[in-house]
């Protein structure tokens, strides 16, 4: 019988990872989750967030992607102001303990390009050609044929 478990790891192409990692060796008390299935996509969170840690997570349609968006928030970089929490106007954003956020994050995202499975990896260096460029000869390769 195999293992169908997926398993979720963060997204290292991701343009969040340019971004100023979080400071102190403990996470917040706090984490913030988005429950997807009520966010409207309509900002409103991202502007309030003093770290910069919420993304968005563009719709299904590549010509729209602002039809049907979300947000997701970085998890590794929310400092746990509580902010997004109350400044949704759906009241979408919940605040977890942070040993529990992450059972939060697994039951309420729906999207998310931030934390994806592993076995998307190789899917994501294929968008951005970097398995070809793995695969390409390198000088000495040529060289030595
Ligand atoms: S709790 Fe604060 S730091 Fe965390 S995502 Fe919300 S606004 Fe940003
Ligand atoms: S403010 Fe609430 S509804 Fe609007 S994008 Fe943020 S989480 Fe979604």
């Amino acid at each position: 019988m195999t293992d169908e478990r997926n398993i979720i790891v963060e997204n290292p192409f991701h343009t969040a990872r340019l971004k100023p990692i979080r400071k102190g060796k403990r996470p917040p008390k706090l984490l913030a989750v988005v429950h997807q299935s009520g966010c409207t996509g309509c900002e409103v969170c991202i502007a309030g967030c003093p770290v910069d840690s919420i993304e968005l997570v563009p719709g299904p349609n590549p010509a729209n992607p602002q039809f049907q968006q979300t947000v997701e928030i970085d998890l590794a970089r929310c400092i746990g102001c509580q902010n997004c929490s109350q400044d949704c106007p759906w009241e979408t954003i919940m605040m977890y303990e942070s040993n529990d956020a992450f059972s939060a994050w697994g039951n309420e995202t729906l999207f998310s390009e931030l934390y994806v499975e592993e076995t998307k990896i190789d899917e994501i260096k294929d968008q951005y050609g970097l398995n070809a460029a793995e695969e390409a000869p390198t000088e000495s390769s040529e060289d030595a044929s």
